[in-house]
C-alpha cells in the first residue's frame, strides 16, 4: 500500500471515529413504570426503545472499537497494514477503503465463515 493510500485511509479512519464520537450514546430511557400507569400499552414500546438503543449503543462501542485498533495498527506498523492477517497477501484496497478495519481479504474471511459448524454451505458439501 502506497503512502497516499495510507494516508486516505487514516483520514478516513480519524472522521469515522469523530462522527461516532460526536454521535454519543443514544438515551436509554427509564421510564417504563411512569408509563404503565398512563398506558399500559406503552411499557411494552419503552422498553422496546430502550433495548433498541442499548444495541445500537453497544454496536457502535463496537465500531469505535474496531476503528480504534485499526488506527492503532497503522501507527505501529505501517507497512503491515492492508495485508490479510492470515494468508500475509496485501487485501485489495478497494476493501479497506470501504471497511479500513478489515484484517483478513475476502478469501480468508469466506474461509472462517465456512468453518464456522453453522455455515450451510459446509453442510450441503458434505453429503455431495
Ligand atoms: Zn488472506
Amino acid at each position: 500500500m502506497d503512502t497516499a493510500t495510507r494516508g486516505r485511509i487514516e483520514a478516513r479512519l480519524r472522521s469515522q471515529r469523530e462522527a461516532l464520537r460526536a454521535e454519543g450514546d443514544l438515551e436509554v430511557r427509564a421510564e417504563v413504570d411512569t408509563a404503565r400507569k398512563v398506558d399500559d400499552d406503552a411499557a411494552p414500546l419503552a422498553e422496546m426503545a430502550k433495548v433498541i438503543a442499548s444495541n445500537r449503543n453497544r454496536a457502535r462501542a463496537e465500531e469505535l472499537a474496531q476503528i480504534e485498533a485499526a488506527l492503532q495498527r497503522l501507527a505501529d506498523d505501517p507497512t503491515e497494514f492492508g495485508m490479510c492477517e492470515q494468508c500475509e497477501e496485501p487485501i485489495p484496497t478497494r476493501r479497506i477503503e470501504l471497511m479500513p478495519w478489515v484484517r483478513l481479504c475476502i478469501d480468508c474471511q469466506q474461509g472462517r465463515e465456512d468453518d464456522r459448524p453453522s455455515a450451510k454451505r459446509r453442510h450441503l458439501t458434505d453429503y455431495q
